[in-house]
C-alpha cells in the first residue's frame, strides 16, 4: 500500500520535506539482498527484504515518538536501524515506516570519574573510541567492526574481541531512552529518577530486559534514541597513534601494551590456556581472528596484508616460503591475545602469568606474529578493530557457518570433523579453498570469559550464480552435518526462521511450530504477553519473538 498524500504530508510535518522520501529509487536503495544474516549473496541471489513505504530520517526523540504515533494511527509497522549493516534492520512486511537514525549522531556525554558514556544511534565504536581515548577511557567493540553502532548492539547480540575485559554488549547497557511502539517515551534506569544515567535498574522488574536479552529486539519493540554505555580503562596515549598506508596500518603503543598470536600443540592445550587465560584475570583483548581467512592461507595473507607492494596474486607462491609454511604450522590451534597493563608491574605481572600458562600448556608465541611490523598491524587492527571489510577480502562475500558456542571443551572434540567436512566441500570449487578451519570467534564472548564460538567462514563468489548457489548447498548440508553430530545450530541459518526464502515473515503458525519445538516454549509464550502490554498497536515485526500458540 503506498502512503497516501495525507498520511505522507503528516510524516513531512514531522521530519522537514529533506528527511522523507518514498521515491521508488531511494527506497529500492534501502533494500537488502536477503540472505542467511547479513552478508550480501550478491546479484545471483535475487530476493530482497519488501520495499519500505517510506524512508524517515528523525533527528531526535521526540521526532521518532511522533512518528510512531503517526504509524500506530494509520496501522503502519515501523523499522528503525542505526548503521544498517545486517538485514534483520529492514522490513520483513508491507506497509512498513523504515528509520535510518544516521542525523541522531552525538556523544552525549562522557563521564570519566563513573566510567559511562551517552550516545545516540549513529554513534559508532571508532567515533567513541577516538573520543573516550582523550579521557584514559575505551569503549566495548563488537566483533561486527568499529563501523558499527555500540547503541544498536543493544538491540542485537553483542560479543566482540575485548568481551573478556568489557563484556558483552547487555553488561554495559546503564541508563537509556526508548521510545515504546506506542510511542511513549521511557527513561530507563536511574534516568527515569531524574538521577542520571549511571545505573539501569531500578525499583520493579527490569524493562531493559524486555529491550535486550540475550539475542535481542532486534528493532522489533520500538526504538532506543540515547543510552548510556560503561566504559572502561584505556591506560594508553590520547590518540591512537596510526601510521602506514592502506592496507597495511599499524599502530607503535608504549611498552605496556603487548600483542602476540598464541599457538598450542593440540586443540586441549588451546582450550586449557584460555580457561587458565580467564582464571588468571589478564588480557584486554582476546580474539581467534586471524585464522578467518583460513588455516592453510592466513599465514599467506597476512605478509600480503602488512606490505604494501604485495597483491593477492602472490598468494600461491608465498605459501611456498618456507618461513610461511613454518608460520602456517605453529598457527594451527591458536589465538589472539592483546595485554594492556594498568601500571608497569601491571604488565610485568601479565606477562609472568602469560609464561607460566603456556608453560603449562605447552604453548609459544607465534614467532612470524613478532616480526616488528606484523605486530604492530595486528596490535591496531585488534585495539580499532576497523578491518572488517577483510571479512569480504577473498571474492566479495562471505558467511559464517558452524558455529558450536559455549565452552571451549565443546568445540575441541569437534572442530576436525568440522573442518574435514568443509575441506570435501571445498574440492566442490564453489567456495575458497582455505584449508577447512577458518573458525575465529570471541575468546570469552562474556565479562571474564567462559564461551568460544567458532564461526567457520565460507568465502564465495556473490558474482558467480554457480559459487552462490554451491555455498547455500554447503550451509544446507552442514546444518544437517551439525544435526546428525549434535552439534548445535548451523551459524548461517539463525535468522532464518523469521524470514522465509522470499523474504517476507515466517507465519506465525511456523514460527508457533519452531518455539514449540524449543526446549523452553513457555519463555515465547510469556514474550507475547510483553508484546500485548507494550506493542499493542502491532507496530513491530517478527523480530520481536512470541507464540500465540
Ligand atoms: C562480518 C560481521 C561480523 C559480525 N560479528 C558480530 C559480533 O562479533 N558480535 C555481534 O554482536 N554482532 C556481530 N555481527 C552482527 C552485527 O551486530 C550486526 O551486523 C549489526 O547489524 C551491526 O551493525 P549496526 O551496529 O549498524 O546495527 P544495525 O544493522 O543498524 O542494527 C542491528 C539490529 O538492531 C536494530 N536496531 C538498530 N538501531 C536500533 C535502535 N536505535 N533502536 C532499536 N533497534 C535498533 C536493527 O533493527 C537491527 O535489528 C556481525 C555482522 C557482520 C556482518
Amino acid at each position: 500500500m503506498a502512503l497516501t498524500k495525507k498520511i505522507y504530508q503528516l510524516f513531512e510535518d514531522i521530519v522537514g520535506p529533506e528527511n522523507i522520501s518514498n521515491d521508488p529509487v531511494v527506497l529500492a536503495s534501502y533494500q537488502n539482498p536477503i540472505n542467511r544474516a547479513s552478508n550480501h549473496m550478491g546479484p545471483f541471489y535475487d530476493v530482497f527484504t519488501p520495499q519500505a513505504v517510506a524512508v524517515l530520517l528523525p533527528a531526535c526523540t521526540e521526532e521518532v515518538s511522533n512518528i510512531i504515533k503517526v504509524c500506530n494511527k494509520y496501522g503502519l509497522k515501523l523499522k528503525a536501524f542505526s548503521t544498517g549493516w545486517s538485514g534483520m534492520g529492514y522490513p520483513c512486511e508491507d506497509d512498513t515506516i523504515q528509520l535510518d537514525l544516521r542525523r541522531m549522531n552525538k556523544i552525549i556525554q562522557i563521564d570519566d570519574k563513573n566510567c559511562f558514556a551517552v550516545i545516540e544511534p549513529y554513534v559508532i565504536a571508532a567515533v567513541l573510541q577516538a573520543e573516550l581515548m582523550k579521557y584514559g577511557l575505551n569503549t566495548h567493540n563488537i566483533g561486527a567492526g568499529a563501523q558499527a553502532s555500540p547503541l544498536a548492539s543493544c538491540a542485537y547480540l553483542g560479543p566482540g574481541p575485548d568481551s573478556v575485559f568489557m563484556g558483552f554488549s547487555n553488561e554495559n547497557l546503564l541508563g537509556g531512552e526508548w521510545v515504546l511502539p506506542n510511542g511513549e517515551i521511557v527513561r530507563f534506569g536511574t534516568l527515569g529518577s531524574g538521577s542520571g544515567w549511571h545505573y539501569g535498574e531500578g525499583p520493579g522488574p527490569s524493562v531493559r530486559a524486555v529491550l535486550k536479552g540475550l539475542l535481542g529486539s532486534m528493532g522489533a519493540m520500538g526504538v532506543i534514541t540515547k543510552v548510556a554505555l560503561k566504559v572502561y580503562p584505556w591506560p594508553g596515549p590520547a590518540v591512537l597513534p596510526v601510521k602506514g598506508t592502506i592496507p597495511a596500518y599499524y599502530t607503535e603503543l608504549p611498552d605496556n601494551f603487548k600483542y602476540y598470536t598464541l599457538g598450542f600443540p593440540t586443540w586441549q592445550a588451546f582450550a586449557d590456556a584460555q580457561h587458565k587465560i580467564w582464571d588468571a584475570q589478564i588480557g584486554y583483548i582476546l580474539h581467534r581472528q586471524f585464522n578467518k581467512m583460513g588455516c592453510d592461507l592466513k599465514a599467506g595473507v597476512i605478509r600480503i596484508l602488512t606490505e604494501s607492494d604485495r597483491h593477492l596474486n602472490d598468494l600461491e607462491e608465498l605459501l611456498e616460503d618456507p618461513e610461511v609454511k613454518r608460520h602456517t604450522e605453529e598457527a594451527r590451534h591458536d589465538f589472539e591475545i592483546v595485554l594492556a597493563g594498568m601500571t608497569p608491574r601491571d604488565i610485568e605481572w601479565q606477562e609472568k602469568a602469560l609464561e607460566e600458562i603456556l608453560a603449562e600448556t605447552g604453548g609459544w608465541k607465534v614467532k612470524a606474529m613478532q616480526d616488528p611490523m606484523r605486530n604492530a598491524w595486528g596490535m591496531l587492527y585488534l585495539i580499532r578493530w576497523g578491518h572488517k571489510n577483510l571479512n569480504y577480502l577473498y571474492s566479495g562475500s562471505y558467511e559464517g557457518t558452524a558455529g558450536m558456542s559455549g565452552s571451549p571443551d565443546f568445540g575441541i572434540q569437534h572442530i576436525d570433523k568440522v573442518k574435514a567436512f568443509k575441506q570435501e566441500w571445498d574440492k566442490k570449487g564453489m567456495m575458497v579453498a582455505d584449508g577447512g578451519d577458518s573458525s575465529m570467534g570471541s575468546v570469552g564472548v562474556i565479562g571474564g570469559g567462559g564461551g568460544f564460538g567458532w564461526e567457520v567462514h565460507a568465502c564465495f563468489d556473490s558474482h558467480s550464480k554457480e559459487s552462490v548457489e554451491g555455498t547455500l548447498e554447503f550451509f544446507d548440508a552442514m546444518a544437517k552435518f551439525m544435526k546428525e553430530n549434535r552439534l548445535g545450530p548451523e551459524k548461517s541459518k539463525h535468522m532464518e526462521p523469521m524470514r522465509q526464502s522470499d523474504g517476507r515473515a515466517t507465519p506465525q503458525e511456523a514460527r508457533n511450530k519452531m518455539f514449540g519445538a524449543t526446549p523452553f516454549p513457555i519463555v515465547y509464550k510469556y514474550q507475547k504477553k510483553v508484546k500485548d502490554a507494550f506493542d499493542p498497536y502491532d507496530l513491530g515485526d517478527v523480530f520481536y519473538k512470541y507464540s500465540t500458540d
